[in-house]
């Protein structure tokens, strides 16, 4: 099969689908309470792409090359019976299916996933100071809970990678006690540059702390060497040089790596967006609703992303910030 390009020879190999954009957090970078309080509206339950939808949708992206597929949200495990969904997607062949969650959930659910047929998980984690992480998640859930789930993952077999975004004055002097928490306990570490996604978190370019800064700061506690990358990866790589396993850093605001995004993120409405920070994405729902053949939604989604002419994050200046943008919570990062 002749690989699917875009307008700047970028191929489409992943894809991410917000299967809800509700969430039992409140983020405070990410679904802050005075915006999703309990006035906001969120998406009705007939609007969302039920499991045989978005199965479908995902089986013609894997027809068009996409190698992995991740769930995502909102919180995803919020999603009633997504179990279900995980072995439905788990039929199809060469389909690496990943996940990513606030893990408050895994506990449950983490054995069912992997009996689903579930590849590995992602679980996001700010601070593993119990006081700072009850505020970051604005909802006052203790750390150890999370900390159970990721033992609850890694117990049931799931590979598990650990995200963390760092936000200047609010978390980064956790920075330490996370790669000491982490070191040496199989489960990759990664810090992820906070971002200026949607509109409601206020973001300044003060407010984001560079990747470089944190190497610099963990490798001075424990000394680090480079790992080489794949060639289209998003994180770059160190090992600790005492053996105790390794971390990453995705510097998406400081070193944008637009270049090899070969990302497209499907909302849980079904709108397909070809990146993280557009304004606008393509109705999947409509199509898929009014009777679409598999081989006319091939086509639709060949349409839009060999058009896709999206580098946000290198063209990305204070201004830029500011412009409308879809919420991360939509989207799922
Ligand atoms: N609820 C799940 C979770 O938290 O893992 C999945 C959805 S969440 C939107 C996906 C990822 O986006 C999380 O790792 C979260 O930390 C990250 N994220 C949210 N807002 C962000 C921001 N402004 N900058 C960088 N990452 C962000
Ligand atoms: Fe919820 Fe994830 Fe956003 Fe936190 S980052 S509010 S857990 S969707
Ligand atoms: Fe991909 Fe858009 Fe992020 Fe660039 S800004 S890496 S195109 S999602």
């Amino acid at each position: 099969m002749e690989p699917l390009l875009d307008t700047l020879g970028r191929t489409l190999e992943t894809l991410r689908v917000s299967i809800t954009d509700r969430c039992n957090f409140r983020c405070v970078y990410c679904m802050p309470k005075e915006v999703f309080g309990r006035d906001y509206a969120f998406l009705d339950r007939r609007d969302l792409l039920s499991f045989e939808e978005i199965t479908r949708v995902v089986g013609v992206f894997a027809a068009l090359g996409v190698r992995t597929v991740r769930l995502t949200g909102g919180e995803p495990l919020v999603r009633r019976d997504v179990e279900q969904l995980v072995e439905q997607l788990a039929a199809i062949p060469d389909l690496e299916l990943a996940l990513t969650t606030n893990g408050v959930l895994l506990p449950q659910k983490a054995q069912a996933l992997a009996d689903a047929g579930l590849s590995r998980v992602t679980v996001s984690l700010d601070s593993v100071d119990d006081a700072q992480f009850r505020a970051l998640n604005d909802v006052d859930f203790p750390v150890d809970r999370v900390l159970e789930g990721i033992d609850a993952a890694a117990a049931a077999g799931l590979p598990v990678k650990v995200n963390a975004v760092i936000k200047r004055g609010v978390n980064d002097d956790g920075v330490i006690a996370l790669a000491e928490r982490f070191r040496g306990t199989g489960h990759v570490l990664r810090f992820i540059e906070y971002m200026d996604v949607g509109h409601t978190n206020g973001w300044r370019l003060d407010d984001v702390v560079p990747a470089e800064e944190i190497v610099r700061r963990i490798g001075a506690a424990w000394p680090l060497e480079p790992v080489a990358a794949g060639p289209d990866s998003t994180s770059s790589r160190w090992r600790y040089k005492d053996g105790a396993g390794e971390i990453g850093v995705i510097a998406s605001v400081t070193q944008p790596f637009c270049g090899g995004c070969s990302r497209a993120r499907l909302s849980a409405e079904g709108s397909l967006y070809t990146c993280l920070f557009a304004v606008r994405g393509h109705d999947l729902r409509a199509p898929l609703r009014a009777g679409a053949t598999d081989e006319e939604l091939a086509e639709t989604l060949r349409g839009i992303w060999t058009r896709r002419t999206d580098r946000y994050s290198e063209l990305r200046t204070a201004e830029t910030a500011s412009l409308p943008k879809v919420e991360m919570s939509y989207i799922g990062g």
